[in-house]
């Protein structure tokens, strides 16, 4: 079989972690959490970075840092993983659904204003599969109506965008907090966890203050909390895993991009195969890397994802609308013709690190022969 995204363990993973053991800092307390903290921070060029257990997590303590709460209501694209939007309740916000564009997949920026009302807080661009969103034009309409950007950036992991002064800022990097995950199948992975990183460093010690049960010392060594907190600290064995994993991180990416260009000369002329857009703003990494199966490829899609999952190729629909699904059917949404058709056409194809130039050789043979009507 070949996997859709599994993770690559193949540096200092063994031997941070025994020490973590070693030593007995097996813990939410240990060097591995500052170090991760430390190198994360450096890779992405911002103040602050604090590890939490997941990237659902990340989300959550970026809302709750930024004091948003009830009645109040968030931006979210609805074409995404469900964790991007189920913080938004959990603060006890309402989501408002917003539609994505037909070829990079991610919030349709020029639909924004018209979903902005005075309870408006907050906008949750998510880069969906290593693409970005367009985020120049979305912070400046974030300045004028004075909201938050949280970006979502973990399927962007690496990617890139070059504002109009012609600098190139990390995915995660441009919003008031960038949120990631390094769940199993992310570009690097600590087994679970999270971090949220930020360039206002007032925001960044609250925020590490919340995840750590708003702990205060005092002097003579007692323990107070003046406000409520949490419990969303990153364990010590983890960051260990995750030091090791991020120096591996540029490496990584060259071979996620090398496979996308791959995937680009095989697939680019098999009739009704739309491939992914690559704006000249965005160094895209390819998290997933994904594909439109149009009326003329001459097979459905489910048929499609079915005979490569037959074969040994491990491949999947996109995210399913979640303006759709039970417990979001009654939040508030604009036009979403767009998040229909893609999240209906779409399909993910194996992206691990480890993919080698043959299995995608016999992927895109693959993909050629069911069009042909061979398989
Ligand atoms: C994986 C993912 C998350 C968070 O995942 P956790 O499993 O909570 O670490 C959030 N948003 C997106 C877009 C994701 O792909």
């Amino acid at each position: 079989m070949i996997p859709l995204a599994i993770p690559n363990i193949a540096g200092n993973e063994w031997r941070y972690i025994k020490e973590c053991l070693d030593t007995n800092w097996v813990s939410s307390v240990g060097s591995y959490v500052d170090l991760f903290e430390e190198k994360f921070r450096e890779y992405l060029s911002t103040q602050k970075a604090v590890a939490t257990m997941n990237g659902t997590a990340a989300i959550t303590l970026a809302l709750q840092t930024l004091g948003i709460g009830a009645g109040d209501e968030v931006i979210v694209p609805s074409m995404t993983f469900v964790a991007s939007v189920n913080p938004v309740v959990y603060v006890g916000a309402n989501p408002v659904f917003i539609d994505i564009t037909p070829d990079t997949w991610v919030m349709d920026v020029d639909m924004l204003e018209e979903r902005i009302t005075e309870k408006t807080k907050a906008i949750i661009p998510v880069h969906v599969y290593g693409n970005m969103v367009d985020m120049e034009p979305l912070l400046k309409i974030a300045k004028k109506y004075h909201l938050y950007v949280i970006e979502d950036a973990t399927e962007a992991l690496g990617s890139e965008y070059r504002t109009s002064d012609g600098k190139w800022h990390k995915a995660g990097t441009l919003g008031n907090f960038g949120t990631f995950s390094f769940n199993g199948n992310k570009l690097i992975t600590t087994g679970a966890g999270g971090m949220l990183v930020t360039h206002d460093v007032d925001l960044g010690e609250k925020a590490k203050h919340l995840c750590n049960q708003a702990k205060t010392t005092l002097p003579n060594g007692d323990i107070v909390h003046e406000e409520i907190g949490y419990n969303y600290r990153m364990p010590n064995i983890l960051a260990a895993m995750g030091v090791a994993q991020l120096e591996k991180i540029e490496e990584y990416i060259l071979i996620k991009i090398k496979n996308a260009k791959l995937y680009h000369s095989y697939l680019q002329n098999i009739e009704g195969i739309r491939l992914p857009k690559e704006k000249e703003n965005v160094k895209h990494v390819h998290w997933l890397y994904s594909i439109l199966i149009e009326e003329n490829y001459g097979s459905d899609r489910d048929e499609l994802i079915k005979k490569l999952n037959e074969r040994g190729i491990g491949s999947r629909g996109f995210f399913q609308p979640i303006h759709t699904m039970r417990p979001y059917a009654d939040y508030s949404k604009g036009a979403m013709n767009n998040t229909y058709r893609v999240s209906k056409r779409g399909v993910n194809l194996p992206s691990s690190v480890s993919l080698s130039s043959k299995d995608c050789q016999y992927i895109c043979n693959t993909i050629h022969n069911i069009h042909r009507g061979c398989l």
